[in-house]
Formats: structure tokens, sequence, C-alpha cells
């Protein structure tokens, strides 16, 4: 038998042999799911198999616009993030938390009887990496553990790919220290390689988990060159970053800015669609919903994903305490980049660049925050006014 390979190995694996990762995945009872084309959109579903994957496809994002585009090669991961996040797996957007069916007088409480899923994330990015551990700071490391997302999250599987390349349009991660290496939070991590008709990928193992992994693909050692190559590959995407997001301050530019006159301007824009919200991996409210049956025999409590942009999602006896869209931007935004510092020791915002992407009329967080910055001197900052 080998040797186990250790935490932190580098070995080169042919992209030819992909397929063997998914294939010892399912013999140890993961369901796979990752990047795959579905009605024209790169989304996270089932990956059977490597063909699954949206091999030699990639796509141009700008604020507002996504296309996706061949490529001239065969790469399995040539492209960034889609509208999807990982967050859909671990933290479902529409969960049943318990049904009670009536009993005579009385009720009975039936918990419901679920198998939680054993997934394995196939083509995680450095920055969602950064979306998960935020999100696990929220369920997992405050007063009150969510046992959903934690009976999801401790059994997950994670193969992050390191991106490379050219810029993904819109992201901003080296601007907020969460990419585009991954360099935690995985089982294995690959960088696609892909010079002059060769294609392989460099893995780290992360895990004893991810060795028990790759112990059943053929690999061998990376010599020095094919880390270095691979090193290029990643710097090559650090180079060409889309955006960038000056975090200098930033906190305190927005404890400043609470009336700033641009919030009126992005409120002009802004459709209050929630779009932004709905696509960010680090966005995690939500809402209860109670239901019944047309007989009145049985009643359900459902967990439902929600947006801070919807008037209904801050209302609290008598009304709304942000009625108003410039009230519920200037609340995500500042909640993103500011009081999330405050709340969770960490920003909210990991830089994936999906909700300028997925902004219907193109608003950019990063043009946002360089407009306050610009102006913050001619601005007199006053009290909290209207909402
Ligand atoms: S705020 Fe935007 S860029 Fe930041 S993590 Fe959320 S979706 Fe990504
Ligand atoms: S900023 Fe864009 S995505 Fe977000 S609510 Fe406004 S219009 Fe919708």
């Amino acid at each position: 038998m080998a040797s186990p390979l250790p935490v932190g190995a580098h070995l080169i694996m042919a992209a030819e042999h992909f397929q063997e990762i998914l294939a010892a995945l399912k013999r140890q009872g993961y369901e796979a799911v990752g990047p795959t084309l579905r009605d024209g959109h790169l989304i996270y579903g089932d990956l059977a198999g490597v063909a699954d994957l949206p091999v030699g496809w990639t796509f141009d994002a700008e604020a507002g616009a996504f296309r996706l585009k061949r490529r001239d090669d065969q790469a399995l991961f040539g492209y960034g993030v889609g509208q999807q996040s990982w967050k859909q797996f671990l933290f479902p957007p529409h969960h049943l938390l318990w049904r009670a069916t009536r009993r005579g007088g009385d009720f009975q409480m039936i918990p419901p009887a679920e198998e939680v899923p054993r997934y394995a994330f196939i083509g995680v990015r450095s920055c969602d990496l950064h979306a998960m551990a935020v999100q696990d700071r929220v369920f997992l490391q405050g007063r009150h553990v969510d046992p959903v997302y934690q009976a999801r999250r401790e059994q997950a599987f994670i193969l992050a790919v390191n991106c490379g390349g050219r810029g993904c349009g819109t992201g901003f991660c080296v601007s907020m220290g969460t990419g585009p290496r991954a360099t935690f939070g995985f089982d294995l991590a690959l960088t696609e390689v892909l010079p002059g008709g060769k294609h392989y990928f460099l893995v780290e193992v992360g895990t004893d988990r991810g060795a028990g992994v790759l112990q059943a693909v053929p690999h061998r050692a990376a010599a020095a060159a094919e880390i270095t190559a691979a090193a290029s590959v990643v710097a090559a995407m650090a180079a060409n970053m889309g955006r960038e997001l000056d975090t200098q301050g930033i906190k305190e530019l927005f404890y400043r800015s609470y009336e700033h006159p641009r919030w009126d301007e992005v409120a002009a824009r802004c459709l209050n669609c929630g779009n932004c919200t709905w696509v960010c991996p680090t966005c995690f409210c939500h809402t209860i919903e109670d239901v019944t049956d047309l007989t009145g025999e049985v009643a359900e409590r459902w967990r439902r994903q929600d947006v801070c942009f919807t008037v209904d999602y801050s209302y609290i006896h008598g009304g709304s305490i942000r009625p108003s869209p410039r009230s519920r931007y200037r609340q995500w935004l500042t909640h993103k980049l500011a009081t999330w510092l405050d709340q969770f020791g960490c920003s909210g915002c990991i830089g994936c660049g999906r909700c300028i992407t997925w902004c219907p009329v193109g608003i950019d967080l990063t043009e946002e925050v360089r407009a306050l910055r610009d102006t913050a001197a001619s601005f007199k900052e006053t009290e909290h006014g209207e909402p």
C-alpha cells in the first residue's frame, strides 16, 4: 500500500484523471455538485462526470452583463464564479423546520426526518472559501449554532480550484485579501495548467480526507518548475483583477457618510430588486413562514431566505424602519462593508463581484465606495436624519 500523502504535498495529476476524483468521491458516498451549464446558464448542479463541467467555456462579466463564450482550449475550470454560490447547499433557501398535526384538542410536533446530503463541492474558488468562513461565523461561532447549516457544513468535502489566467471581470478578491489562490478551508486545491498542448493540475493536499481521495487517482510528485508554472497562472489572474476596492478606513468612511447625498443618487437608479443580496455568498437574512393545510389538521414552519431590500423585511410593529429605497441600499452596503466588521469581526464582502454582474442596472459597489470616498471631504457630516 502506498504511503499516505502528507498535508501540504504538491502533486501533479493529468487532466484526463479528473474523472477518477469524481469516481473516488462517489465511492466514498459523496454527492458531487459543481459548475455546470443548464439552459444557457452557468449554475451549480449535480456532476455525474467530468462531461457535466462547462468544459471549454468561459464568460465575460461586467456591471449588469454576463456572457458565456467558448474558449479555444478544453479547460475544465476556465471561468470564474456564476450567479449562484454554495450557500444554497449549506443554507437551503427554503427549509422545513417542523410539522405539527392535530390530535383531538392537542397537537403533535413532528421534526422533519431528513437525510443530510453529503456534498462534495467541486471547483470552489478562494473568494467562496472566505464566504463560507464568513457564514461559519454567523451560523456556527455565535451564541446559537444553526443545526441545519452545521450538519451540511461539517461533512462537506471541498475541492478548491485556484483562479488563473485572465481576470473574472467584476471580482476584486485581491483588494479584499480573499484570492485568487486558496489558502485554507479545502480538502484538495487544484491549479489548472495548460502549457503548449499539455493539460494537468497541480494538486495541493489540504487534509487527510483529501489525501484519501487523491490516493485513488494516478499522480506523481510535482517538480519545482511545475509548482512555479502553476503559481504564475494564479499571479497572472491577480494582476488582472476587474475591480479594486480601497478598504483603508472603510468602516469610518461609512459611519461618516450616513447622510451623504450619494445615497439619493444611487437610490434613483436602484430597482430594489434584491438581486445583489440573493446572489451574495455571505448574505444570510431569512424569515419564518407558518402554513396550514386547508383542513387545519397539519401546520408547518418553514425557514425561507429573505433579503433586506424588501419593505416587509424591516417591518417592526407599526411599520417598516427602512421605508425608502435609499435607506435599504444604504443598509445593505453599510452592513456589508462597515457594521459587519463590528458585528462579526470581518468584512461581509469577499469581493466575488456577483452583486455587480447581476445588478440589472449595473450598480457597482466599488464605484459607490469610490464616490463616497472622493466626496467625503466636501460632504459635511450631519446627525442621522430621515431613513
Ligand atoms: S457584496 Fe457583492 S462582491 Fe461582496 S461578497 Fe457580496 S456579492 Fe460578492
Ligand atoms: S443595487 Fe442593483 S441588484 Fe441591488 S437591489 Fe438595487 S437594482 Fe437590484
